[in-house]
C-alpha cells in the first residue's frame, strides 16, 4: 500500500503553465521528499497527488487504481502542514479522534487508534490538555497524530517544520524520519530546505520551475549531480563554480568543486588567494577566499582550529578526483 505514479501529469492555472508534463514513481514505504527554491512548484505537485487541484493533463494512479478524478477523501492520503490547524477548544485526545469521528467510526476503534497514535508520538500524557497547553513541537505531533489515525496509505507533508525554531526543526526532523522507520508508510515530504531533503529522505526529488532536475538518493545527488542547478542547490555551504581558464584545462565550460573537497594551506597549493570572511563554527571553519581575476570569493572548508586570519595568504588545492565538469548549457560531463 502506498505506491503513487505521475504519467505526464501537468497544470496550468489560467494560462500560467506551473508544472509542465512530468513523470515520477513513489513506491510503497519510500521517504520521497520535494525540494526546490520557493515558487517552484512543491506545494502544487503535492496538492494535485492530495487532489486539492485538478490536473490539467495527465494521470496519477495510488497503489494500481486511477485516482485522477477521485476526490481527496477518497485517495486514502493524509495531508500535514505547516499551519497545524487545530481546533482550540478541543482536548488532544478529540483533535487527533477528529476526522475519525467526522467517518462516524465505531468508538472502540477509535479510541484503539488514538491511544496507539498517542503512543507512537509520545502524546499519551498530553491527551486531555488543550492545544494552547503545549509546545510548538506538540502540537505539530497532534497535527501528525490526526493523520496518522486515518491509517492512510501515504503521508503527505508541506513544509510541516518551518514554523518551528532551528533547534526544535532538527528535533521534529529527527522525529519524522523515525516514526518513518516505525511505520513504513510512504511519506512525500515539502521543503525549500535541503538539508531537510538530505537527511530525511531515501529518494530526492529536485524541482525548479515546475521540472524535475533530478532522481536519487541524497548521495546521488551529491556526488553527481546531473546539472550545474542540482550541483548548486544540494550542498551547504555551495558548491564553488569557476569558468575561464580554469574550467578549459579540464575540457568543460565551468568546473565545480565543493568546500568540502579543496585542501587549504599556508604554504603551497594550486591555487593562491587571500582570506576573506572566516565562519568559525568550532567544528570547522569556512573561509571565503578571494582570487585574483574573480569577484565571487571560493568557499573552502578547513578544520575547526585552524589559525589563519583576514588578509592571510592561502593556497587551495581541489581534490583532482571530485571536480565537477558542466558544459555551457549546465548538464554534467562525465
Ligand atoms: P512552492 O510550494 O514550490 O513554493 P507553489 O506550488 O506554491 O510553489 O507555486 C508554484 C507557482 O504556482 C507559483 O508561481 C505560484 O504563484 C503559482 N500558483 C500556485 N497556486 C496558484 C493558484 N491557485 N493560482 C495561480 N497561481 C498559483
Ligand atoms: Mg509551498
Amino acid at each position: 500500500m502506498g505506491r503513487i505514479v505521475l504519467e505526464q501529469v501537468q497544470k496550468s492555472f489560467g494560462d500560467v503553465s506551473v508544472i509542465p508534463p512530468l513523470d515520477l514513481e513513489i513506491n510503497d514505504g519510500e521517504f520521497v521528499v520535494f525540494v526546490g527554491p520557493s515558487g517552484c512548484g512543491k506545494s502544487t505537485l503535492l496538492r494535485l497527488i492530495a487532489g486539492l487541484e485538478d490536473v490539467t493533463g495527465g494521470t496519477i494512479s495510488i497503489d494500481g487504481g486511477d485516482a485522477t478524478s477521485i476526490p481527496p477523501a477518497k485517495r486514502g492520503l493524509a495531508m500535514v502542514f505547516q499551519s497545524y490547524a487545530l481546533y482550540p477548544h478541543m482536548s488532544v485526545r478529540k483533535n487527533i479522534a477528529f476526522p475519525l469521528r467526522m467517518a462516524k467510526m465505531d468508538k472502540a476503534e477509535q479510541d484503539r487508534r488514538v491511544s496507539q497514535a498517542a503512543d507512537v508520538l509520545n502524546l499519551t500524557d498530553y491527551l486531555d490538555r488543550r492545544p494552547g497547553q503545549l509546545s510548538g513541537g506538540q502540537r505539530q505531533r497532534v497535527a501528525i497524530g490526526r493523520a496518522i489515525v486515518r491509517e492512510p496509505a501515504a503521508f503527505l507533508f508541506d513544509e510541516p517544520l518551518s514554523n518551528l525554531d532551528a533547534a526544535l526543526r532538527v528535533g521534529m526532523r529527527i522525529e519524522i524520519s523515525e516514526l518513518h522507520e516505525r511505520l513504513k508508510t510512504t511519506m512525500i515530504y515539502v521543503t525549500h530546505d535541503q538539508v531537510e531533503a538530505m537527511t530525511m529522505a531515501d529518494k530526492i526529488v529536485v524541482l525548479q520551475a515546475g521540472n524535475i532536475e533530478q532522481v536519487g538518493s541524497p548521495l546521488e545527488l551529491y556526488r553527481t549531480p546531473r546539472n550545474r542547478f542540482v550541483a548548486g542547490f544540494i550542498g551547504s555551504p555551495k558548491m564553488n563554480f569557476l569558468e575561464g581558464a580554469e574550467a578549459e584545462k579540464h575540457g568543460a565550460h565551468a568546473i565545480g568543486v565543493r568546500p568540502e573537497h579543496i585542501t587549504p594551506s599556508s604554504t603551497e597549493g594550486l591555487w593562491q588567494g587571500r582570506v576573506g570572511v572566516s565562519e568559525h563554527l568550532g567544528s570547522d571553519t569556512f573561509f571565503h577566499v578571494h582570487m585574483e581575476g574573480r569577484t565571487e570569493p571560493i568557499t573552502v572548508r578547513a578544520g575547526g582550529e585552524v589559525d589563519m586570519h583576514n588578509g592571510d595568504v592561502i593556497y587551495l588545492t581541489p581534490d583532482p578526483g571530485r571536480i565537477h565538469r558542466f558544459h555551457a548549457k549546465g548538464h554534467r560531463i562525465e
